[in-house]
């Protein structure tokens, strides 16, 4: 049943081109690096359609880690992340940062050995999935795996667990102080949550 890669790539191209989620120009990425492209994934999930179709695949690649939950950090990795367990059938939960640390809150809770795979939309240093993942492995649960719709790493899972992605994106970033745009005089826009 699990649907071919290279058509889950041409196909989720076709959906980053329709939705206008692939965006060019100067931005700082969440990460605080610089970089000429970003992916607005909640333009790419606005559709739930394709959003519900975006979690089947994501959860035919991580299916075989039999996870007992998935776990995605807010905001980003909320609307994938639910779409995913609800095609694996199991719970979903989310993290999210109170006074600048990553928390489970809203009487969300892990049970010690739980199998946990942690969800996100984009991953570019994989800072958000750790700082989830590091709050499963506090509540005693098992951090199995990791899955995202696109990989922006360029080749190096940050993780020490699987990382599983939809589509690898090579959309070269900078530390700021090494943005060629910078150097050129113009100034990176943070897109992220404002919705630029
Ligand atoms: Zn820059």
């Amino acid at each position: 049943m699990a649907t071919d890669q290279r058509a889950v790539e041409a196909e989720l191209g076709k959906m980053l081109r329709e939705s206008g989620a692939l965006r060019e120009g100067h931005f700082e990425l969440s990460s605080g690096r610089h970089s000429a492209g970003y992916v607005q994934c909640a333009l790419l999930l606005e559709d739930p359609v394709r959003a519900r179709r975006l979690g089947q695949w994501l959860a035919e690649r991580l299916g075989a880690f039999q996870a007992d939950s998935i776990l995605s950090p807010a905001l980003g990795g909320i609307l994938i992340g639910h779409e995913t367990a609800a095609a694996l059938g199991v719970p979903f939960r989310f993290t999210e940062r109170k006074e600048g640390s990553m928390r489970l809150r809203r009487g969300f809770r892990l049970r010690p050995g739980e199998r946990v795979v942690v969800v996100e939309d984009v991953v570019t240093t994989g800072g958000s999935s750790a700082e989830a993942a590091a709050v499963a492995t506090a509540h005693g649960a098992e951090w199995i795996a990791a899955g995202a719709i696109i990989d922006r790493t360029a080749g190096g899972s940050p993780f020490s667990v699987p990382f599983e992605s939809l589509l690898r994106l090579e959309l070269p970033s900078w530390p700021p102080d090494e943005c060629p745009l910078c150097a050129g005089g113009s100034v990176a826009e943070k897109p992220g949550s404002r919705g630029g």
